[in-house]
């Protein structure tokens, strides 16, 4: 073992050493449906507009440290309630390591149901927090008795609910997540990534209770390349987290490409309805092959089972003819032969269907 190693192995914790880099595979020249992107891209004369917007846009000078501008768009177009104010992140990804510093102690812990979005996890043993993954049930429903168990147990500083939630797609039952609010006495995170497909939010019940926030991204809206997410809430609790927040994390290119945007959001909204239309014949389509167990969704992906022992079999030989999904056997558990398919284009998601079939 050479110094440099044996250096490392002395600072670097050892609970950073155990973990992996968020894995993200090489998918050039595939079908991509690993990732809940948007498939489209934006109409010719908006993109030559916003060229031009790109073009007499300074980046000698630091951006806009609150990015105010953008911050209004933001609450008027996502209808945040009035009185109620934002953080935005670079992604909402760092909105969870934000919160994470915040109230990072010893002992402290942040809590989420499993399975669930891997960020909360890691994110926890970045900044030495304890993780408390509570199991879902089998139709990856909210275990209440456990979920409210752990809270008085526990009482974690943190709990998120992805709602829709990332990897099974299901909504939680609303009244659940409020009885797991009004239970808690820790701060409740309602992460509504994948607001755009469902029909159900948190956000106008943010005056209705003193320790609940709502948090989105413009990721899986269509703008995952820009890195932008926000947390909303009280100002009383986004001040403390602004202090976390370090100054310039919205660059310049971000703040004007998403206020530009933001100004066609029925661009937006027509993508959107196209995606939410094409996960209704994919559903069906799936649901068409006996052996397979599919879950509803009310996101941009599907989750579904297959047969004992064929998950990562049928993930491989998907790869190889070139369609790019997601495999979650490796996380075993309620996953076990699971596989997630993010919706694509119309021929994206039947060139996946076609490949599926095949293989069944
Ligand atoms: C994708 C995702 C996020 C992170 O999105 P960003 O791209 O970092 O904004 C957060 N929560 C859930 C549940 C997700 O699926």
């Amino acid at each position: 073992m050479n110094s440099t190693d044996n250096c490392m192995k002395r600072w670097i914790r050892p609970e950073i050493r155990a973990l992996h880099a968020y894995p993200v595979p090489d998918a050039s020249g595939m079908i991509k449906l690993d990732a809940m992107e948007n498939p489209y891209r934006w109409p010719a004369p908006m993109r030559e507009e916003w060229q031009q917007l790109l073009g007499a846009t300074d980046v000698n000078r630091y951006p806009d440290p609150t990015a105010k501008a953008l911050s209004l768009r933001l609450k008027q177009t996502l209808e945040v309630p009035d009185g109620m104010d934002i953080v935005l992140g670079n992604g909402s990804d760092e909105i969870i390591q934000m919160l994470a510093m915040a109230v990072a102690a010893p002992g402290r812990a942040i809590m989420a149901p499993e399975p669930g979005f891997v960020m909360y996890k890691m994110i926890a043993k970045f900044v030495a927090m304890d993780y408390i993954g509570v199991p879902l049930k089998q139709d990856f429903s909210l275990d209440m008795p456990a979920m409210l168990a752990a809270i008085e147990a526990q009482q974690p500083a943190l709990i998120f609910l992805a709602y829709p939630n990332n990897p099974t797609g299901n909504l939680f039952s609303e009244q659940q997540v409020k009885a797991i609010i009004e239970a808690a006495e820790g701060l409740v995170i309602v992460d509504e990534a994948y607001h755009a497909f469902a029909d159900h939010s948190f956000m106008g019940e943010l005056g209705n209770y003193p320790n609940l926030l709502v948090m989105r991204t413009l990721s899986k809206l269509g703008l995952a390349g820009l890195r932008l997410g926000l947390l909303a809430g009280s100002p009383t609790w986004l001040a403390e987290v602004d202090k976390v927040r370090l100054p310039y994390n919205i660059n310049v290119l971000t703040q004007v490409s998403a206020d530009f945007a933001l100004q066609h959001a029925e661009v937006f909204a027509k993508q959107t309805a196209a995606i939410r239309a094409d996960r209704t014949l994919l559903l069906a389509a799936l649901k068409e092959m006996p052996s397979l167990e599919v879950f509803p969704s009310a996101a941009n992906f599907i989750l579904f089972r297959v047969p004992e022992g064929q998950g990562s079999d049928i993930f491989d030989k998907l790869k190889q003819s070139g369609i790019l999904i997601k495999n979650l056997t490796p996380q075993g558990g309620l996953l076990q032969d699971c596989l997630r398919v993010t919706v694509g284009t119309p021929e994206e998601n039947q060139a996946f269907i076609k490949a599926l079939t095949t293989l069944l």
